[in-house]
């Protein structure tokens, strides 16, 4: 698929603190200003076969503030495909910025119930715009083997083995375990899950690697702020000062809780002394269109 021109740099951190370990960000963030990070890398698997089978049109579900719902709208776009957003709750009066964006990567939006939308049953009037032969579906966030696979280049396109930790947000955990597939059997790769109650998301994550690596990696589950988009001020104030400090602007949803885990655990002694750290900024700024203009000093 086409691609964002440019790979992705990595950048060294001066933290004011981080207790004898280096610490780098690999800049996912910088790939597209609106469609950033992780779900490039996670799409271009799905756009590959659904090219190979001739499909034209790319199908997709997700909630009014999604990542996944506008990568997969300018991916798509991008690619010469149509998109479709399968979109979870009734179509409110004002629509999200990020709903906004998709439309004018011309996707067509429908809108589910959360009941129907759980069930993913489809709305028959999208045949009446679209042949169900030319659909091809990408599962809700780009979870599945596809995902993870793209997801594995994130630690390709740079030299990366010489890191000793490797620490990323978790949604779907997709994007995790393309980079445990693709992380060296000496490196410890880290996952910040941003969901409360993920219970399952182990296994899920497990589902998507070979046997050998299923504990390859290791999720810390106690920074996710109270749940998916959930914050406060401890959490913007963060961002704000990690801001000041490194200039690397973060999102509230996904790489802020993310790194505010990486410099707790810096402060924990978590790290032992001469680690290599790399934080993957899988991007998501975007989604900071949702929040109060002065609550971040970046915009
Ligand atoms: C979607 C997203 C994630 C989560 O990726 P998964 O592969 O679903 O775990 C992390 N960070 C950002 C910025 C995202 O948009």
């Amino acid at each position: 698929m086409s691609f964002p021109a440019a790979k992705a740099r990595i950048e060294s951190l001066s933290l004011a603190t981080s207790f004898g370990a280096t610490v780098d960000v690999l800049r996912l963030d910088l790939l597209h200003p609106v469609v950033s990070g992780n779900k490039w890398f996670k799409l271009k698997e799905y756009i590959n076969a659904a090219k190979t089978a001739s499909k034209t049109t790319l199908l997709t579900f997700g909630g009014a503030y999604s990542n996944h719902i506008v990568a997969t709208a300018a991916a798509a776009k991008m690619n010469g495909l149509k998109s479709i957003g399968i979109i979870r709750g009734e179509k409110p009066e004002v629509l999200s910025p990020t709903l906004l964006a998709a439309m004018s990567y011309e996707m067509h939006l429908h809108f589910l119930s959360r009941t129907a939308y759980r069930e993913k049953s489809l709305p028959t009037d999208i045949y009446i715009n679209h042949n169900p032969e030319d659909i091809s579906v990408v599962p809700e966030g780009g979870y599945g083997s596809l995902g993870a696979k793209g997801a594995e280049d994130i630690l390709r396109e740079n030299e990366t083995t010489s890191y000793t930790h490797i620490v990323s947000a978790v949604g779907t955990g997709t994007t995790l375990a393309g980079l445990i597939n693709a992380g060296t059997a000496e490196q410890k790769i880290i996952g910040i899950p941003v969901l409360k109650n993920a219970f399952s998301l182990r296994q899920e994550i497990q589902n998507l690697l070979p046997v050998e690596k299923h504990n390859a990696f290791e999720l810390l589950t106690d920074y996710h702020f109270g749940g998916y988009a959930k914050h406060n001020a401890a959490l913007l104030n963060f961002m704000n000062e990690f801001y000041r400090q490194t200039a690397v602007p973060t999102d509230f949803v996904y790489t802020g809780k993310t790194f505010f885990a990486a410099v707790d655990l810096l402060k924990k002694g978590y790290f032992p002394a001469g680690s290599k750290i790399l934080l993957i900024h899988t991007g998501g700024l975007q989604g900071n269109a949702s929040l109060k203009k002065e609550a971040l000093i970046f915009g």
